[in-house]
């Protein structure tokens, strides 16, 4: 079994992104610039901005933190967007997910501007990855992505079993994958709550992402043998032994499975180091893509 090392890929690219970002600057061009917008206080969406800041000050980059109550009505928080949107010196943000039930998640995420959308989820995002063209990819599929590109992992031709069909994760890593491109040419198959007789279908996974939200969902008797499995899923798992009361596991029973695989993400330290570093590479992307250097 080979480990997928997430925080050790990310390093390796914050480390080249370091060095770009720096010759940048020595070009004359300000600093890129990263805001990230939280509404309320979920303490789970506090602790991915404090990591995404402070991996913006490791790569050389600028950031703001925007706070705004939970009692922020919809458009008073669209207005917010419009001005982030027409602030040149912010060139990407991130309204960090979920949003208070009062607002609607979609709207805000349609009101961003696409070129400063640096997590990937408009809709014109969306659609240019659809179809092959030059997008922000959401950052979660993008990290899979290069975790499987750094590892060498063969993908062409290999059958590709996604659990899960969000918005965020399953649905764009499936597309992704598919697609005539360096990282794809999968035959992918796309399994969600309705899927029928589950085990049959992951048994035949050559890769098996697996994006579900279920502690420990998948065991070892639901994969063949010498199969990758990447593991999205972040889950709290009660633990009295660990001073917090509780570690966290991923969708894998990666204890039961991992002498199975031929590669496995762990958690933490596999996809979500690199979520975080793919919302970077994308901010710098659209910084070069606006000032026309690519
Ligand atoms: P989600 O809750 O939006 O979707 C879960 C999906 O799982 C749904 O499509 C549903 O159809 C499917 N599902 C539920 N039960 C199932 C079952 N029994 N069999 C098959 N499919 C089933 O999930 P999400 O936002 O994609 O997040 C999934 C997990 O990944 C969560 O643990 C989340 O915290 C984590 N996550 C991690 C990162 C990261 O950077 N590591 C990023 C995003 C999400």
């Amino acid at each position: 079994m080979s480990l997928i090392d997430g925080r050790k890929t990310a390093e390796i690219i914050k480390n080249q992104l370091k060095v770009e970002i720096e010759e940048w600057v020595k070009s004359g061009h300000k600093k890129p610039h990263l805001a990230a917008v939280l509404v309320g206080d979920n303490v789970a969406s506090r602790s991915y901005i404090r990591t995404k800041i402070k991996s913006c000050e490791e790569v050389g980059m600028a950031s703001s933190f925007i706070h705004f109550d939970a009692q922020i009505s919809e458009d008073q928080l669209l207005v917010e967007i419009d001005k982030l949107n027409s602030n040149p010196d912010i060139d990407g943000f991130i309204v960090q997910l979920p949003v208070p039930d009062h607002i609607d998640e979609h709207k805000i995420i349609q009101r961003i501007d696409p070129k400063k959308d640096v997590d990937g989820f408009h809709p014109v995002n969306l659609g240019k990855m659809m179809l092959g063209l030059p997008a922000l990819l959401p950052a979660t599929p993008y990290g899979i992505l290069e975790l499987l590109r750094h590892h060498n992992i063969e993908t062409s031709g290999k059958h590709c079993v996604v659990l899960g069909r969000s918005n965020i994760v399953g649905t764009p890593v499936s597309i992704l994958l598919s697609r005539k491109s360096d990282v794809g040419n999968c035959t992918v198959t796309l399994a969600h709550s309705r899927t029928k007789n589950l085990k049959e279908i992951t048994l035949l996974a050559d890769i098996l992402i697996v994006a579900l939200g279920i502690p420990e969902f998948v065991s070892p008797d639901m994969i063949k043998e010498d199969c990758v499995i990447i593991d999205v899923g972040i889950n709290r798992k009660d633990d009295p032994t660990r001073k917090r009361g509780y570690r966290l596991v991923g969708d894998v029973d990666y204890e039961q499975v991992v002498d199975k695989a031929s590669h496995i993400t762990p958690v933490p330290g596999g996809v979500g180091p690199m979520t975080v570093t793919c919302l970077i590479l994308n901010t710098f992307k659209t910084v070069k893509w606006n000032a026309g250097a690519e």
